[in-house]
């Protein structure tokens, strides 16, 4: 069975203290999952290693880095690698949130970088995707993720892309309050494990997580993810909150 998973984005949320008390209390409050669910929480830089301790004592706890850097090493100021990642034991990154590609200029190629990068040190990439509002309008969302399927993603080798995690994240749902309707989300996740099985073989295309990201919260979540290829959601505004992210977590299927 796909690993069904509940990944939270803090972005540049909270304070140590804030966020200390809030993993805390997901730690206390969330019933232990299922070999087949996960929570992924990820946090900013300099709480890696503090939250790391919190979890510990949960199997079914990971805590992931929002990003890394494209290169493997070097002259790049305020840049976290791979590599440092790995050696503090982190086993998730979130890589191309539309946030780091509007504001940071990420490209597909950067995040192809980034991705053998991620293998290269043993981590679990969160790999985002997902239209803006106009491309969204135009009709033209599926050649829009294909695009960045193809020029990223599918550069992975079959054992890689096997262990790889999707979120589909529409721009237009991304922190506004909309969320995609279970209909428009069940369709473009087909259309992406639909692209997988193309490139990869339907038995791999079945492996994998694909999570949906815009505008989860307590009261969306079951639906959400009662649809046959949401395997769970990235969630930012609603994972700050202890009650709504516990809710999301035990409406994974
Ligand atoms: C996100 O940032 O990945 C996200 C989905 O945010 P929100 O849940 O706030 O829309």
């Amino acid at each position: 069975m796909r690993k069904k998973i509940a990944a939270a984005n803090w972005k540049m949320n909270l304070t140590w203290q804030e966020g200390a008390l809030l993993l805390e209390k997901l730690v206390s409050e969330c019933a232990p999952l299922s070999s087949h669910q996960r929570v992924v929480i990820a946090v900013p830089f300099p709480y890696l290693s503090l939250a790391q301790g919190i979890v510990k004592e949960r199997g079914d706890f990971s805590i992931a880095a929002q990003n890394c850097h494209h290169k493997a090493g070097g002259a790049y100021t305020g840049e976290v690698s791979t590599s440092m990642l790995q050696s503090i034991g982190i086993k998730y990154c979130i890589v191309g949130h539309s946030e780091r590609r509007e504001y940071q200029s990420e490209t597909n190629s950067q995040l192809a970088d980034k991705l053998q990068l991620c293998f290269a040190h043993q981590i679990t990439p969160i790999f985002c995707c997902g239209e803006s509002l106009p491309t969204r309008e135009s009709g033209e969302q599926n050649s829009f993720v294909q695009a960045q399927l193809q020029e990223s993603l599918f550069k992975l080798a079959p054992d890689q892309i096997a262990q790889t995690i999707i979120a589909y994240e529409p721009i237009w749902a991304i922190g506004t309050g909309k969320t995609a309707t279970t209909e428009q989300a069940q369709e473009i996740h087909h259309f992406i494990r639909k692209q997988l099985a193309t490139t990869y073989g339907d038995q791999l295309a079945a492996q994998v997580s694909i999570l949906y990201g815009g505008s989860v919260k307590a009261s969306n979540a079951s639906e959400l993810f009662s649809c046959l290829d949401v395997d769970g959601g990235l969630v930012g505004g609603a994972s700050l909150l202890a009650t709504e992210f516990s809710q999301i977590i035990a409406a994974l299927p």
